[in-house]
Formats: structure tokens, C-alpha cells, sequence
């Protein structure tokens, strides 16, 4: 996008998408999940507390968690190791961020990376723009099934498929606990609290919210940001994304090395989740996170401080 005729191009090329049939977007299929982001002007209806506040930064921090911990480095990358009990806690909680199950995630995941801003990427902003990539790329026909044959490892273990096909189960039991949880005498006396405010606050608001950050890494780590390392894709490594998504933003670094459990791979490329599985190794929960090697930590260091002397 340095120029004016590649943006005319970008431009062009968003507008062809969202005007092309073929791509057939199920806009009729997505009436919930528009449902929920609209109803996010409900904040406009109910008083604010700040109990509202911090049960959406928790019900947005947990779930962000598992989707980045869970979801990417354990299931798709497998960068750490876990008991079946935890990674089925892991695929649970991502679930309930409604972002499809866990096996789906992975294996449209594992494409991506394979095929990353080829013609073959699921979502690749350069190839179909960056609304495509955001979010119309998964409400296809085609994007609904999970391509099994990317994810045989996951695929043998029978809660795991189930949680795959039954993944909306822990989207609905988490509203329908915060609307009961606010409903309660507890709530109502100690926080003046409404059911109808803790959907809003612990889920219709941080479940928007964590949609979009989440779409952020296929969107803008692949358009805005530094590259660090020359990768075969457009990566970058954008400190906005990491900041929303507790570490994914450096999103050169995984595509140059994504066997690694960290991301951020000096100290100011802050990476939360790589800290969350750091605590979770010394509970014993976690274990055997896959360092960044040696040669890949001397060319982070060579570039900056070639960096450093400019
Ligand atoms: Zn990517
Ligand atoms: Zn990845």
C-alpha cells in the first residue's frame, strides 16, 4: 500500500469481494452472531458499575487467554504440553469465545500458515482485502467444515471432537450464567446488579470485543507493522494487535518461527500469554514450552543492533 495505485488496487479489490456471489457469504446464517455485536448498544440501556467493569475485563482476558494459549500455540502449533484434562479446560473456555471449536480453529490455522497470502489462504487481506480476511472469510459454506485430514492429532481424541461439534454449548452456558449470576440476591444487594447487565457487561460486550482483536492478527498483522524477519507472506509484527491480544500482534515473529511458544521475542515485545503458560508451567499444569532457539534468538539480536547503530 505505498503508493496510490496499490491502494486504488486494495480498494478495488475489497469492493469485488463483498460484490461477488461466488464467494457467498451465508449473511441469513449470521443473524446471532450480528445479533450479539448489535446488541452491545444495550451498554446504552443499563447503568454501568464497577463490577460491569471488571467482569468484562475478566470474561475478556480469560477467554482471550485460551484462544491464544489454547486454541493457537497449544492446538495448532503445539509449542508446550498438556494433560487431557487441561487442554479439554483450554478447548472449553475457547469455545466459549464463539470462535468455532477447536479442532475447526486449528486446522483452518494450520492452512493458513502453510499457505500464508497465497492464493490458498483462508484469509489472506493482500489476496481478497482486508474485510475478507477480518471476518466474511469464515461465513462461507465451505469454511463451516473443519477440514479433519489438518488435524489428525486433535482428531483422535473423542472430547475433543465432540467439543468441535457441540462448540456453541459453552457460548450459551456463559450468557446464560451471567444473565442468572446478576439475577441473584447476592448480586442484586452487593452490586445493584440486573441480569440483563451482566449479559451485557460479562458477555455481549467482551465477546465483540474479542472477536474483532482476535481477527486483527489475520487483518492487520498482515498489512500494518515492521517486518523483521523476510518471510514468504506480508507478516508483521504490529505492537497494537499484541497489546489487544496478549502477544499475538508479533505476528512476524510466529510466521518466521511458529514452533515457538513465545512470540514476542525480545523484552519489550510484551506477550502475556507466553507469561499466563510461564505461571501455568510452575503450577504444574504445563509443561516442555518450546524455547526460541539459538539461532533464531542471534538473528532477533544481529537485526537489533543493526537497528540500534542507524
Ligand atoms: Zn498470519
Ligand atoms: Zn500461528
Amino acid at each position: 500500500m505505498e503508493s496510490g495505485s496499490n491502494a486504488m488496487d486494495f480498494m478495488n479489490r475489497n469492493k469485488k469481494i463483498l460484490s461477488n456471489k461466488h464467494e457467498s457469504v451465508e449473511w441469513i446464517k449470521y443473524v446471532p452472531y450480528f445479533g450479539i455485536q448489535i446488541m452491545v448498544l444495550g451498554v446504552f440501556l443499563v447503568p454501568i458499575t464497577w463490577a460491569c467493569v471488571i467482569l468484562a475485563v475478566l470474561s475478556y482476558s480469560i477467554r482471550m487467554f485460551a484462544i491464544t494459549a489454547f486454541y493457537h500455540r497449544y492446538f495448532s502449533h503445539r509449542t508446550f504440553k498438556a494433560s487431557r484434562i487441561t487442554q479439554a479446560m483450554g478447548a472449553i473456555v475457547g469455545c466459549s469465545a464463539g470462535q468455532r471449536g477447536p479442532l475447526w480453529w486449528a486446522a483452518h490455522h494450520r492452512i493458513h500458515h502453510r499457505q500464508s497470502d497465497s492464493d490458498k489462504d483462508p484469509h489472506s487481506p493482500q489476496k481478497k482485502g482486508v474485510i475478507w480476511s477480518h471476518m466474511l472469510w469464515f461465513m462461507t459454506e465451505d469454511a463451516k467444515v473443519t477440514p479433519m485430514k489438518e488435524v489428525p492429532d486433535l482428531h483422535k481424541l473423542p472430547e475433543l471432537r465432540f467439543l468441535n461439534r457441540f462448540h456453541w454449548i459453552p457460548v450459551v452456558l456463559l450468557a446464560t450464567s451471567c444473565y442468572l449470576l446478576g439475577e441473584t440476591d447476592w448480586a442484586t444487594e452487593n452490586f445493584s446488579a440486573t441480569g440483563i447487565q451482566w449479559l451485557i457487561w460479562g458477555f455481549i460486550v467482551p465477546t465483540t470485543a474479542l472477536y474483532h482483536a482476535t481477527y486483527t492478527v489475520n487483518s492487520l498483522a498482515h498489512l500494518f507493522g515492521k517486518r523483521r524477519f523476510r518471510t514468504k507472506d506480508d507478516s508483521r509484527n504490529n505492537s497494537f494487535v499484541a497489546l489487544i491480544t496478549l502477544g499475538e500482534g508479533w505476528h512476524n515473529n510466529h510466521h518466521f518461527f511458529p514452533g515457538s511458544v513465545r512470540q514476542g521475542f525480545t523484552k519489550w515485545e510484551l506477550d502475556p500469554t507466553y507469561w499466563g503458560l510461564k505461571m501455568m508451567s510452575y503450577m504444574g499444569l504445563v509443561s516442555d514450552l518450546s524455547p526460541i532457539p539459538a539461532w533464531v534468538q542471534t538473528k532477533v539480536n544481529e537485526h537489533e543492533e543493526d537497528r540500534s547503530r542507524k
